[in-house]
């Protein structure tokens, strides 16, 4: 039976690649009795053959070069790797610990499963604020970042109440993190830094699904065109291999998808190639309720907003039979499993 060594990364327990997995073995004696290397795999696999016979291994990792890994060594090995007589082994995996100076990272990060992207606080809301509080519900785990935070602004006293307002509706929604970078309201542009800040969240957060937003919003801000730019690139940062360094260490960390969201009507509609309808009739008013958590952006005197709104949410609903909702575009087809439970009702 072949034996083999599963190398993990102590804060995130992915596998780690191109390990140098060193066994030293313990002699009878107590004495040396010969050294091996081998190195992991894509799966962070050491396949170290099937000879041996009961023995005890000193075990020595030696991470990839630049890695965020620190080096174990011989003398300070954790525990020994054992192979009974019968061909079993334990323990089955060893941890790759930390660089010093890095813990702090990768120690607070709470996975999320699915985070939205918008510019400004606000902009997810309105464009899929029921689709975030439906995730939440169904027991999700969702972030929100705002790229900027949307000051200055006319109807803002300043950047802390605009601050407590997402706050606010984020809370109305029920998502688990909201976090607001520092990238310049109105003078938002696609770029390295910008890629990068974001991806850096990415990495630390580790999402399942990215929603970020679709297309131009002509009149309104710029900065909608350079938060989808923004965020379609840091979707690929986040994956790029033996690039660490300009992500504090972070690891790589691949998402499974990108969906997009159009910002009001002028960007898609349901005739856009990929879109695709989430059902919101059970939190369209959560939705407003989240939007109206913006008191300094929508006085009174800006009720209209709160009726498109909602019109836009009926009339997706109508279209397509449920009583509100809201669009969504996936740049590939999206593929229905079971096209009964899919399109039939009870
Ligand atoms: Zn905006």
């Amino acid at each position: 039976m072949p034996i083999s060594i599963r190398i993990v990364a102590a804060d995130t327990r992915e596998p780690v690649a191109g390990v140098k997995v060193g066994l030293c073995t313990i002699g009878a004696d107590g004495g040396d009795g010969g050294n091996a290397t081998f190195l992991t795999d894509e799966n962070g696999m050491a396949d170290i053959g099937a000879n041996w016979g009961r023995c005890r291994n000193q075990v020595y990792l030696v991470p990839p070069t630049s890695s965020r890994f620190r080096e174990t060594a011989y003398e300070h090995a954790d525990e020994m790797f054992v192979i009974w007589g019968d061909g079993t082994f334990s323990p089955r995996e060893f941890q790759l610990k930390l660089k010093l100076g890095t813990e702090e990272i990768s120690t607070d990060f709470h996975p999320l499963d699915i985070i939205a992207v918008g510019a400004h606080p606000d902009d997810v809301e309105i464009a899929i604020g029921g689709t975030l509080a439906k995730l939440v519900r169904q027991g999700h785990r969702v972030g929100i970042v705002d790229l900027t935070d949307g000051e200055p602004t006319p109807g803002s006293p300043g950047p802390e109440v605009r601050l407590a307002e997402a706050q606010a509706a984020a809370k109305i929604l029920g998502v688990q993190m909201r976090l607001t970078l520092d990238l310049p309201n109105r003078r938002l542009f696609d770029g390295y830094e910008a890629r990068v800040a974001l991806a850096k969240v990415f990495r630390k957060y580790r999402p399942k699904v990215v929603l970020g937003i679709y297309g131009k919003t002509p009149m309104a801000s710029p900065d909608h065109w350079q938060a989808m730019q923004i965020t379609d690139a840091a979707v690929f940062y986040s994956r790029l291999s033996k690039w660490d360094a300009e992500f504090d260490g972070l690891p790589v960390h691949t998402i499974q998808k990108l969906i997009w969201y159009p910002l009001g009507w002028a960007s898609a509609t349901h005739e856009t190639p990929g879109s695709f309808v989430i059902d919101i009739g059970e939190t369209l008013e959560t939705k407003l309720a989240s939007i109206r958590a913006y008191r300094t952006q929508f006085p009174p005197g800006k009720e209209r907003v709160f009726r498109m709104v909602e019109s836009q949410a009926k009339l997706l609903g109508g279209l397509t039979g449920v009583a509100a909702g809201e669009l969504l575009i996936s740049p590939h087809p999206p593929v229905v499993g079971d096209l009964l439970t899919q399109f039939s009702t009870a």
